[in-house]
């Protein structure tokens, strides 16, 4: 008994809850003796075999009786497939702390004012404010690093632990042709302590053709738009935030107006508009109702919703409203 207490208490235990070969519901458990870090709470969006489902949560039935051992809660970054359960599963562990970069936390407290309003003021969050900074959480030590995804503020997190060295990349992408930034490298990875885990996966690594580059769809999209004879409609999944980012900077700078439609749509580009991350002329946003007051020519309309919702809302998204999914 002693022997396997001992046992336990230095073991390094990885234990997805979701997201390990499917897509969305992305919950993975680090724990070593009696400390618990989380990285990510995110939804499933229902597949065709799942009528009247509105969402898919991780089961989190392995936590029971830990909550106190949960030091904290890392997001990698703002989209519902890694954020979504987390009003739902926060609440549920008692409320630890949350770890994220500026969007990823305003991303969350949007979502939790939208499942419960005042909520948002129960929840501990430790911003991550540099790439640099260095975390403690029990016995881990946690640090961040950069990568390419389509939504501001993603980062990678490594888990230093007695026992090995963790590396997650979140979501990412191997971006050959950034724009207004140097390609991101990856070698310093390599210095970390070893033993190291990589722990990844890819939906696009079997595919053997060369990849766009952003600015290769930046350059065309730019191309369409000044071709367009009346007004440009441009439909995105409103996870694509860097993109639309780059799609309203460039109507800033080219004197054309725009107007978003879409409730996450709307939602996403007001938090990164108040961050600053995303910088326009006041005049160029202009609501949905106004835009016959300008020539066709001068308007681009970016509408859609959310991530996975084609056969449901094709206007407002998901909406995690305290009435259940709508
Ligand atoms: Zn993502």
């Amino acid at each position: 008994m002693k022997y396997q207490k001992t046992r336990q208490a230095n073991e390094l235990k990885i234990i997805p809850l979701g997201g390990c070969e499917e897509v969305g519901r992305n919950m993975t458990v680090f724990e070593y003796g009696n400390d618990i870090v989380i990285l990510d709470m995110g939804i499933q969006f229902p597949e065709e075999d799942m009528p009247g489902i509105n969402y898919v949560i991780p089961n989190t039935k392995y936590l029971q009786g830990k909550e106190k051992n949960i030091r904290g809660v890392i997001f990698s970054h703002g989209h519902l497939d890694h954020i979504g359960a987390a009003p739902i599963l926060l609440e549920k562990l008692n409320n630890p702390t949350v770890i994220a970069r500026p969007f990823t936390i305003q991303m969350i407290k949007h979502r939790q004012e939208d499942y419960s309003a005042g909520s948002s003021q129960k929840l501990k969050t430790i911003l991550i404010k540099k790439l640099e900074d260095k975390i403690k959480l029990g016995v881990f030590e946690i640090n961040f690093f950069q990568v390419d995804h389509s939504v501001m503020d993603a980062v990678g997190i490594i888990l230093k632990t007695p026992k090995a060295t963790i590396i997650h990349p979140g979501d990412w992408m191997m971006e050959h042709g950034p724009i207004n930034k140097q390609k991101i490298r990856y070698d310093h990875l390599s210095q970390l302590k070893k033993p190291t885990i990589l722990m990844l996966e890819s939906i696009g690594s079997i595919n053997t053709k060369k990849p766009v580059t952003e600015k290769e769809m930046i350059d065309n999209l730019k191309r369409v738009i000044d071709k367009a004879p009346g007004r440009t409609i441009i439909a995105t999944i409103s996870s694509q935030v860097q993109r639309i980012k780059q799609i309203m900077e460039y109507a800033s700078k080219n004197n054309k107006k725009v107007s978003l439609d879409g409730f996450s749509m709307k939602m996403n580009i007001e938090i990164a508009k108040k961050l600053g991350y995303i910088k326009v002329r006041k005049d160029v946003l202009v609501p949905i109702n106004k835009i016959s007051n300008y020539p066709d020519q001068k308007v681009i309309m970016l509408v859609t919703g959310t991530q996975g919702e084609s056969q449901r809302r094709p206007r407002d998204g998901i909406h995690l409203g305290s009435s259940g999914a709508e």
